[in-house]
């Protein structure tokens, strides 16, 4: 318990920094790739309260951007378009298990894709119309974090792709 507080303490003092080092893009240090966001530190609720200085602590760059900036990755040059390893898909900012292997296609999109996540509880949806039409934005259930999107030309048994970014995924082999 007191090394919980003290890690929340030490990262409170971090985002506190970051927030009086200007410029702030050039000061910050952005966390190593790999890293799964410590599971099982936080509750639920406490995920969800996360601050996003505490996310530019947590995270890599292209995490940050892609999880609390809806950003997208380019596709066919990130890391599980292609994969067919058997194992699970965590969410890269709090490693709670979205996806498996067993539902992953290839969509030949360049994005990793499937068409169920493991539970329809570990996700959430919302219609996003940052293009002409509107998509179906899909987000970490725990953490909030942005994951993709949903569209309907998937393959049975659902018919659904989940189009998810390769940055807001860790992948934990079977
Ligand atoms: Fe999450």
């Amino acid at each position: 318990m007191d090394i919980g507080r003290r890690s929340v303490l030490k990262m409170s003092v971090v985002a506190g920094l970051g927030l009086m080092a200007p410029p702030l893009g050039l000061m910050r240090a952005w966390a190593t790739p790999g890293r799964d966001g410590m599971a099982g530190t936080k509750t639920d609720a406490e995920w969800k309260a996360v601050t996003d200085g505490e996310w530019k602590t947590r995270l890599t760059r292209e995490q940050y951007d892609v999880l609390r900036r809806e950003a997208t990755e380019r596709p066919f040059s990130n890391a599980y378009h292609h994969s067919k390893t058997p194992g699970a898909y965590h969410c890269a900012g709090c490693d709670l298990k979205l996806f498996s292997s067993d539902t992953k296609y290839d969509s030949r999109t360049g994005w990793p894709s499937f068409w169920e996540p493991v539970s329809s509880d570990v996700v959430g949806t919302k219609t996003d119309f940052k293009l002409i039409y509107p998509r179906t934005e899909v987000h970490c259930a725990r953490c909030v974090g942005h994951l993709g999107h949903i569209f309907k030309d998937g393959p049975p048994p659902t018919g659904l792709r989940y189009c998810i970014n390769s940055a807001a995924l860790s992948f934990h082999p079977a």
